[in-house]
């Protein structure tokens, strides 16, 4: 077979596959902020995984301590039996996340990935209230299942699904381009008209960054009032933190700085710190209404994840990580603003926070062509909104400056290449 053959993936593989058409060759070699191909093609990784490796690729210490515990024969597998890689990550999580932040939660491990996180809290937040809808907001990923895809404000996404989804209401997620337009006097207006036929949802979920959607950062000071709103009317709010969580735009949680302690926390990417999957529910103890068996599933917490998970937290013993997570997040934001101001023929504006920014291009098509092009020049990176008008910047949090300048060059260069 020739190097970086894709016959196969053409051949048998179903047509919905999609990051292989974004990023054509064949990936055999990873390591912190980089990639190399078959052909031996070294790439900078501003992807992340979307968002599952924030500590970058094959971190040492995880590996280090992964090998130990496969050589050892630690257990692999064991439904939700105890096991002392479970019990190690419960211990430091609690240690090391949850007391210095003065939180109280129960953790559940709903299975694998995003989604089961976000099914999970759907499907809690309607028994524990007894109710059915659920508010969602435009431009809104949480997942591609029954549940969190119909919490999911994107039309071709929901499309998938080939039938209606009920039981949501989307509402505008906070117009950070038109101050004007308040859309929480709306969302208030609509709560309170419950007597023409608003039934009061059982909650409301949302991302402090969307980041399928757009790189829309909401403002702390909206997800606060998001916060009261719920209080008021006792509708439980749910923070899907699975993409912008885990140091991704800078502290442990995203919504910390909003000063909030959301009902319900979904987590999942790089809370297995090696790519590992794992994902876990957080909800306050008073939700813990569950019996034992109301919600299982055969893989509840990976063991080797728990091993990787347990290990990436110590970046968190440290306050220097967060500290250096903002430091480099504001020279993203300067290499941004200086790409917008010397090129107007993008018609860009910066958007988002921390590790999670891009630029929207005003240019129909022109983001992606961004994107393709830096691809060629060994640059990954992904485009995000409804029309793929963003090209985002997403490197793992423990990129070095000269890896950032060479993914900066890659991008300056692409972007210059196009408009000239
Ligand atoms: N929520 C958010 C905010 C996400 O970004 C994603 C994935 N991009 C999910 C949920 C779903 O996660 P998964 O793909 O692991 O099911």
């Amino acid at each position: 077979m020739n190097k970086n053959d894709l016959s196969i993936f053409e051949e048998i593989e179903s047509s919905v596959r999609s990051y292989v058409r974004g990023f054509p060759t064949v990936f055999t070699k990873a390591k912190g902020y980089q990639m190399w191909d078959e052909a031996g093609k070294e790439y900078i990784d501003f992807f992340s995984g979307a968002g599952a490796l924030n500590y970058g690729h094959n971190d040492p210490k995880m590996k280090q301590k992964l090998i130990e515990y496969l050589m050892s024969d630690g257990v692999t597998h064991s439904l939700d039996m105890a096991t002392s890689a479970k019990r190690d990550f419960l211990k430091k999580f609690n240690d090391v996340i949850l007391k210095p932040r003065n939180l109280n939660y129960k953790v559940m491990f709903p299975g694998p990935t995003g989604t089961n996180t976000v099914e999970s809290a759907l499907k809690l937040a309607r028994k524990v209230t007894g109710r059915t809808d659920v508010i969602s907001f435009t431009n809104g990923f949480h997942g591609m299942t029954i549940g969190s895809l119909s919490v999911t404000g994107n039309a071709s996404k929901r499309a998938g699904a080939g039938i209606p989804l009920n039981h949501t209401v989307t509402m505008p997620y906070d117009n950070f381009v038109n101050d004007e337009m308040d859309t929480l006097d709306y969302l208030e207006r609509f709560l309170e008209d419950n007597g023409s036929g608003v039934d009061t949802p059982a909650a409301m979920i949302l991302e402090t960054v969307q980041g399928e959607g757009g790189i829309n950062a909401a403002r702390f000071d909206w997800i606060k009032r998001v916060d009261e709103i719920c209080k008021k009317y006792s509708i439980l709010l749910i923070i899907d933190d699975v993409q912008a969580g885990v140091g991704r735009t800078g502290p442990f949680f995203s919504f910390e700085p909003a000063g909030i302690e959301p009902d319900i926390i979904c987590l999942s990417k790089s809370i297995g710190g090696y790519g590992m999957p794992l994902a876990l529910t957080l909800f306050k103890p008073e939700l813990d209404i569950w019996n034992p068996g109301e919600h299982n599933g055969t893989f509840r917490g990976n063991n080797p994840a728990f091993i990787t998970a347990t290990e990436s937290l110590s970046y968190w013993e440290d306050k220097s990580f967060e500290e250096s997570i903002n430091a480099k997040s504001e020279k993203i934001t300067k290499f941004l603003q200086s790409i917008v101001d010397k090129y107007p023929e993008l018609e860009g504006n910066v958007r988002g926070r921390g590790f999670m920014q891009g630029i929207e291009c005003g240019v129909d098509g022109l983001a992606s062509k961004v994107a393709e092009e830096s691809f060629n020049r060994g640059l990954i990176m992904e485009t995000s909104g409804v029309n793929d008008q963003v090209f985002k910047l997403f490197p793992p949090l423990i990129i070095d400056d000269a890896g950032l300048e060479k993914g900066f060059k890659i991008i300056e260069e692409s972007v210059k290449s196009l408009i000239s």
